[in-house]
């Protein structure tokens, strides 16, 4: 089970980045956010995601210092100051029950010393949205990309055309892009 902790989560500034940290959390492998600030649109918009695509994916709300200190599995946090994740992620793929810790501005001092792994992904300053994506791209080794959600919505691929099956209502919408 992955859990992704979202911490300096500021509602109004952050709104659409801790939006795409969950959307990729939700499509790219993971179980659950825990963001450290409440912020029920954000909550209404992700579980509206899980409704109509499918899956158990969800958003709840808790302090950081908290999570931190009662989790009981491996806490990796992604920070550009960290080990390079390409050495490390061998032996985090041997845990089952992993927190993933993003920030959004400065990261306190603390989190660095509660964490069990502080993972780079290069050593450049980039996203959170990109670290996290890479993470758990290379955690699941790419099978990720296969997962079956099972939701009312579903899209054929299509070369050209915007193909969406509404499984519910047995609708198949077709638009020319
Ligand atoms: N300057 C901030 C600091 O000192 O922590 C980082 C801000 S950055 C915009 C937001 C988040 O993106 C970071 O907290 C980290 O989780 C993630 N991030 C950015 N670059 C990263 C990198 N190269 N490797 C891993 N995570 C990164």
């Amino acid at each position: 089970m992955i859990t992704v902790l979202r911490i300096g989560h500021r509602p109004q500034r952050d709104k659409r980045i801790t939006t795409h940290v969950c959307l990729v959390a939700r499509a790219f492998g993971a179980d659950t956010v825990i963001v450290d600030r409440k912020d029920l649109t954000l909550q209404e918009t992700i579980a509206r995601v899980s409704d109509r695509w499918g899956g158990t994916f969800s958003v709840s709300f808790q302090p950081w210092r908290k999570v931190l200190s009662t989790w009981e599995g491996l806490i990796v946090h992604l920070t550009m100051y960290g080990l390079p994740l390409e050495e490390k992620i061998s032996a985090i793929r041997t845990h089952r029950d992993i927190l993933v810790v993003v920030g959004a501005e400065k990261v306190p001092r603390e989190v660095y010393d509660m964490a069990d792994s502080n993972i780079s992904v290069t050593n450049q300053p980039h996203s959170e949205v990109a670290a996290l994506a890479l993470f758990l791209d290379r955690y699941f080794q790419g099978t990720q990309l296969n997962r079956e959600f099972c939701g009312n919505l579903r899209i054929t691929p299509s070369k050209k055309e915007k193909l969406i099956n509404d499984v519910v209502n047995q609708q198949r919408k077709a638009k020319i892009i």
